[in-house]
């Protein structure tokens, strides 16, 4: 069984497993569980048919088997239909709405070996309502529901006494959104004071930073960097994406940053986002100029230093960018290459702008994973067979593999790599996906996508915990709500001093 954000669209694994769970696992699981123990019960009726038979058609379990996908002569999708009585024709994703009653982890498996993220991982809210246009998780957790105050600090003190750990991370999608952050972030610094516990948020919104809430989040710590988003490099492509932050807003706030102690601000980007220019990237390397220029103005000091991060754009289902055309690898290549140029060409700014990015071969094959179809399978299986493990290492990823692959696997197919990646989509096209409901209401999604293709300028759309509801349809198809704070709790200190 399959889980998790990529069981959104797992056409491209349907022949590998049995079935897949859409949305949040907490309550479904003991669904299940309950299906399974009752199908034992009564001698195991049907074998493992009969069992996947009965978890389909309790509607929250997609079972790939069950479902037949026909083509049209050109390749697309003609239909999905169920190929079985009593088996939905759509499937919903689930929605636990109070998360206070699953505060979980609460006995942290803690590895012999020391790992990655060495720390205690408290979900301090699921879902995100800001509306960026590219992001899938953002889209298919709507809407937000925080966990409060108080079962955070609860979680903290449980994860921390039963693990050992001394780092706490406090996740979510954009975790200084939590309606009362500051107030979490002063009870934990409070109760953790003069301890070895140290708190980390995840990356922060550029207009969701402060310096108070930054302060407590480092008063056990090191001053470490800081790491910010802005995603598309010119303010024309933040637009297109929904990322409403401007650059003199990041400006101000990597100043106040800088001027207050940190040396190191980290700042993502990507490339290959829907029209999406030279141009646009070129911004990215002014940007950085001036935010080290800010920071040694406002610092007095020379050694500013700022990362710039950038990932290539995969299109993902779900999303308004889901009918988007992927930039093919070569042009990625070639604009990340200029951008090269430009900031090391620059020498009053090339030592201090460290640069990271990776080719974009791995990105096309990703595109194919993410939007594939069933008949990507074929294509997973060979390069298996051919020995591919662990892709995801760049140690072991290789292109070649897989672009053999597919010309071999999909030769009588009216489709290719690039029919999968490079190619829009239109409005009517049947998408792999579409039987699987995350709740959006598709033809919002197609006006948001056209809302960032406006010639005249994209649209922005706000982010409805603080507007009105903007109808992107999950609340009355899932029967769900916005849950937000502030609660009015405090954290109190753990011992009576
Ligand atoms: S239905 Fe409305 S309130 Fe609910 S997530 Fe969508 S826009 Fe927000």
């Amino acid at each position: 069984m399959a889980g998790g954000h990529a069981a959104f669209n797992p056409e491209p694994v349907a022949d590998f497993v049995d079935a897949a769970v859409l949305g949040d696992g907490e309550e479904v699981v003991l669904a299940i569980t309950e299906v399974v123990r009752e199908w034992k019960t009564e001698g195991r009726p049907g074998g493992r048919d009969g069992l996947l038979l009965r978890l389909a058609a309790s509607g929250g379990v997609y079972v790939p088997r069950f479902y037949d996908v026909d083509y049209l002569p050109d390749g697309r999708i003609r239909a999905v239909a169920p190929n079985r009585d009593g088996v939905p024709w759509r499937i919903h994703k689930h929605t636990v709405m109070d998360l206070d009653s699953w505060p979980y982890p609460k006995n942290p498996l803690v590895p012999l070996a020391e790992t990655v993220h060495e720390r205690y991982s408290v979900e301090i809210f699921r879902g995100c309502t800001r509306g960026c246009r590219f992001c899938q998780a953002g889209m298919i957790t709507r809407p937000v529901r925080e966990r409060s105050i108080t079962t955070i600090g609860d979680m903290v003190q449980g994860g921390i006494e039963r693990s050992g750990l001394d780092e706490v991370g406090l996740l979510s999608l954009s975790s200084a959104d939590h309606s009362e952050i500051g107030a979490i972030a002063k009870g934990l610094a409070d109760r953790y004071d003069g301890t070895n516990v140290s708190l980390s948020l995840p990356s922060t919104r550029v207009d969701a930073f402060n310096v108070t809430l930054a302060d407590e989040l480092s008063r056990n710590g090191r001053r470490s960097g800081l790491t910010f988003a802005p995603e598309g490099g010119s303010e024309r492509l933040r637009k297109v994406i929904n990322k409403m932050v401007t650059e003199d807003d990041l400006i101000r706030t990597v100043a106040t940053a800088y001027s207050h102690g940190w040396r190191q601000v980290k700042l993502y980007f990507m490339c290959g986002l829907p029209t999406e220019t030279d141009e646009d990237v070129m911004q990215i390397g002014e940007l950085a100029k001036r935010v080290i220029e800010t920071g040694r103005e406002v610092s007095g000091r020379r050694d500013i230093r700022c990362t710039v991060s950038i990932g290539g754009f995969v299109p993902k289902p779900h999303t308004p960018f889901q009918w988007a055309g992927q930039l093919d690898h070569e042009t990625t290549d070639a604009r990340l290459a200029k951008l090269r140029e430009s900031v090391r060409s620059d020498k009053r700014y090339a030592r201090a702008i460290g640069f990271r990015y990776h080719d974009g071969k791995p990105g096309t094959i990703e595109g194919l994973l993410s939007r594939g179809d069933r008949r990507v399978g074929r294509v997973i299986e060979a390069v298996w067979r051919d020995g591919g493990r662990f892709d995801g290492w760049s140690e072991h990823f290789s292109y070649e593999r897989w672009a053999v692959a597919c010309e071999r696997e999909l030769a009588r197919e009216p489709v290719d790599l690039d029919w999968y990646t490079t190619r829009d989509r239109d409005v009517d096209e049947v998408l792999p996906w579409d039987h699987l409901d995350a709740g959006l209401d598709r033809d919002w999604l197609w006006e948001d996508w056209q809302d960032a293709l406006d010639p005249d300028g994209a649209v922005e759309v706000e982010d409805c915990r603080w507007t009105p509801c903007f109808d992107c349809g999950v609340c009355p198809q899932m029967d769900t709500e916005i849950q937000i704070g502030p609660t009015g709790k405090q954290l109190l200190p753990l011992s009576v001093v």
